[in-house]
């Protein structure tokens, strides 16, 4: 078995597909270091900068009270939720999730990866159909996969694919739940959630809309794109993530009671896990607070967005989407591989995309922009990657 393993991943490295951990340290705001080379890191989901917010973080833990000191900061819950891990901390989180969605309930998961293996596959059975983005992340695919479900994917933002499906296979089955990211990940691109609403609501489904990376960043209160788009009521299981822009871990879902209700008895990444520690917790609820008010953060890490993504494209890469998240194609694993590491050595941090992460053929550089960079940053970088290509 062990010389099988090793033979796969010898192929693996022979296409330029092997996966290390790079050998970061020193992080300093936007900068980190790998190799002992400061770069600029272009590869964060730090969106709002909170995670190199000292000032915010003093303020964190300077409102933290003595006596409330012990309880927090103690190493663990040490069980489940369901068990001896609950905490006010996370009872209050909820609340608060809750009341800012303007929903029947929020249930927090220990990470989006949790969410979405676990509530798809405890809410459906054989009687109910799928239809998911073929972009979806993976998370959302091993959901689909522990699912009872009948699953579809239909081609990337294709509602026409997607209609085609409905009037295929809808009547076949009880209930629909089509499932879709809001901004999708690694081509940075952005769903039509009106038409989505409108055909969901046409075929009698449920939507199901992943805001891994809409959290923090769209909308007034940073709600996500549901909030920008005025469909918050129209998302009937929404989920949004503690570890992007909220510079933490965890997972929220905000839905009607009777599905709250329901996970907590039949979701087994919710019920057979641990739960975070509560400092955690107290930290999530901080962050989500503070979040909904930086409305400027927002505001300038759109505007660095598109001037870069303009620049990318007047010099003439391959690019798409529209938001804080820029991919450049390449095509080819090994010349990406390549490109990336060598604009390690022009001090930018990039990590190559390539499949299964991406489809065959579209390995791409994957620009992620934080709001605590600026322009002066930024701007040498399309000279940099030209010069490489
Ligand atoms: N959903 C999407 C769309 C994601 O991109 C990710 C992480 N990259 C996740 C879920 C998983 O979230 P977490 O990192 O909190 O497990």
């Amino acid at each position: 078995m062990l010389d099988h393993l090793a033979r796969e991943l010898e192929q693996l490295e022979g296409k330029g597909r092997i996966r290390t951990l790079p050998p970061l340290s020193a992080r300093e705001g936007c900068y980190v270091e790998l190799n002992g080379k400061r770069c600029l890191n272009l590869s964060s989901n730090d969106y709002l900068g909170l995670a190199a917010d000292s000032e915010l973080q003093k303020k964190f833990y300077d409102q933290l009270s003595d006596e409330t000191q012990g309880e927090l900061f103690g190493t663990g819950s040490v069980s489940s939720r369901l068990l001896t891990g609950n905490s006010p901390q996370f009872e209050q989180l909820e609340e608060v999730l809750k009341e800012s969605y303007r929903q029947e309930a929020a249930l927090l998961f220990n990470s989006g990866y949790h969410a979405n293996i676990g509530i798809l596959p405890a809410i459906t059975s054989k009687k109910d159909l799928i239809l998911a983005d073929k972009l979806n992340h993976a998370s959302i695919i091993d959901g689909l996969k522990l699912s009872q479900a009948v699953f579809k994917r239909y081609n990337h933002c294709d509602f026409d694919h997607l209609r085609w499906q409905l009037d295929k296979y809808r009547n076949d089955f009880e209930n629909l739940i089509i499932v879709s990211e809001s901004v999708f990940s690694m081509d940075g691109d952005t769903v039509d959630l009106p038409a989505l609403v409108e055909l969901k609501n046409e075929f009698n489904g449920l939507l199901y809309l992943d805001e891994a990376h809409g959290t923090g960043l769209y909308g007034r209160r940073g709600l996500g794109v549901a909030e920008r788009e005025d469909l918050l009521d129209q998302v009937d299981i929404l989920i949004g993530t503690f570890g992007k822009a909220l510079a933490s871990i965890g997972a929220y879902v905000i839905c009607p009671e009777v599905i709250k209700k329901y996970l907590l008895n039949k979701s087994r990444s919710l019920i057979f896990t641990t739960a975070l520690p509560p400092v955690v917790g107290a930290w999530n609820l901080f962050a989500f607070r503070e979040m909904m008010g930086m409305y400027s953060r927002r505001e300038r890490l759109q505007m660095l967005s598109e001037k870069l993504r303009k620049s990318f494209i007047e010099n003439g890469l391959e690019t798409r989407g529209d938001t804080n998240i820029i991919p450049v194609i390449i095509g080819e694993d090994q010349r990406t591989e390549h490109i990336a590491s060598q604009l390690q050595q022009d001090g930018f941090l990039l990590l190559p995309i390539r499949p299964p992460t991406v489809p065959e053929g579209t390995s791409r550089l994957r620009f992620s922009l934080t709001a605590n960079m600026n322009w002066e940053q930024l701007q040498p970088v399309t000279d940099v990657v030209v010069s490489r290509m």
